[in-house]
């Protein structure tokens, strides 16, 4: 009967988290989180089907802790970790508010996949802390493992310490793998650039839906169907539910000598559910509008929402030669920004400035044109009804597929710089 009844919660547990990875054989499995404290100390216990060995360490602004662990499956709600949602923001301050802390040492923390082969546990912190024990330990009658992350109070002088002796003692982050470059048959390339992913969800709805599933869909389908149109080649930034940094993003896209680079993604404002319709963005050096500097500054979080080090090589390269590049790339970048927006028309829903642009670093490849498309909003009824719909997805991709081809087709046409 016991059994009985942890499958249909399982099966429940499935349901309710689609986007949840179905364990491998052997692999260990968290099965429930809890989050504790005990005087001074803030204790987060994961329950799993097994031993781990975790590595924990921490990283300055802002300020984390995360784990490393062995690859695991977590068949736990992704909103669990959520602290309460951001304040609207206020037009005085510049800043982002901080959300509320969930409980004592912490602000808020997330689970999931960072690469291959690695899982990872991050954890916002409401004040300095040390990793005062991380261990995993068995359970009694030997059901599974416990791990404990145990955190005590420090001040800033001794975690910045820390901080600095951890990064020593890390080995330098190796960008991953790539696929050898596509031959692409004379075809310019599209590289698709589904957001987020694995412990990085994205924005999420108040249904449960997430980001990182709604855009990964679309790339998916957008793939497909300019396959099909066999007038371009596609390179997927990613092509499951994994995290990639975001560098690495453009690092791929410049590997494979992409022509063209879309980012997609799908915004929120927790505030505001009557906000709605697509953007497209370009890079800028000053952000169009607050509007485009707020998603900007979002969207740019994502390496530190997977407990990467926030500082990234973003030296810029003065030479007349790579300024010229970067204007003509930003040129072609407007212009299939336009001709996004003019196809997009034809399924309505467009945000009311549907044009912008900012600081996006996904879109600061030098050499190749770059457009983010948000395409809606979760936190709008209609949007989220639009976005989870596949009737709304293939209408929508098809139109953006015949947007990558006009552009194409106008590039060639007026002797453009073959792509
Ligand atoms: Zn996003």
């Amino acid at each position: 009967m016991a059994r009985l009844i942890s499958r249909l919660l399982l099966a429940l547990a499935m349901l309710a988290w689609p986007s949840l990875a179905v364990a491998q054989q052997g692999q260990v499995v968290a099965r429930s989180v809890d989050l504790q404290t005990a005087g001074e100390l803030t204790r987060l216990v994961f329950e799993l089907s097994g031993p781990v060995s975790p590595k924990g360490h921490v990283l300055a602004q802002p300020d984390r802790v995360v784990v490393d662990l062995p690859e695991i499956t977590f068949k736990i709600d992704p909103a669990t970790g959520r602290g309460p949602a951001a304040p609207k923001p206020d037009p005085r301050r510049r800043q982002m508010q901080a959300a509320q802390p969930l409980l004592g040492a912490v602000a808020s923390y997330r689970f999931g996949l960072v690469a291959p082969g690695k899982s990872r546990i991050v954890i916002d912190l409401t004040h300095p802390a040390r990793i005062a024990r991380l261990v995993s330990e068995p359970l009694p009658g030997g059901q599974g493992a416990r791990l404990v992350i145990e955190l005590g109070r420090t001040d800033q002088a001794s975690f910045l310490a820390e901080v600095a002796k951890s990064a020593e003692a890390r080995p330098a982050s190796a960008t991953m793998p790539l696929s050898a470059g596509q031959a692409s048959g004379g075809l310019p390339i599209v590289v698709l650039d589904a957001g987020h992913g694995g412990i990085d969800t994205g924005a999420h709805a108040l249904n449960g839906a997430l980001e990182k599933d709604i855009v990964f869909d679309f790339s998916k389908a957008l793939a497909a169907r300019l396959e099909r149109g066999g007038q371009v080649r596609v390179v997927l930034t990613r092509e499951s539910d994994v995290f990639v940094a975001l560098g690495e993003r453009v690092r791929r896209a410049r590997a494979v000598g992409a022509a063209l680079f879309i980012s997609i993604h799908a915004d929120t404002l927790s505030y505001d559910g009557s906000v709605s319709g697509a953007t497209v963005y370009t890079v800028s050096d000053r952000a169009s509008d607050a509007e485009a500097a707020r998603v900007a500054e979002k969207e740019n979080q994502a390496d530190i929402v997977a407990g990467l080090d926030g500082a990234e090589d973003q030296s810029d390269v003065s030479d007349i030669l790579f300024d010229l590049t970067r204007r003509e790339t930003r040129a072609y970048s407007h212009v299939f920004a336009r001709t996004l927006v003019g196809y997009w028309q034809e399924i309505g829903a467009l945000n009311k400035n549907p044009h912008r642009s900012a600081g996006f670093r996904v879109l600061k490849a030098p050499d190749v044109p770059s457009v983010l498309l948000e395409l809606g909003y979760l936190s709008s009824k209609s949007d989220l009804a639009s976005l989870t719909s596949p009737q709304w997805r293939d209408k929508a991709s098809e139109l953006v597929a015949k947007a990558v081809e006009g552009f194409f087709k106008d590039r060639a046409g007026v002797g453009a710089k073959s792509p």
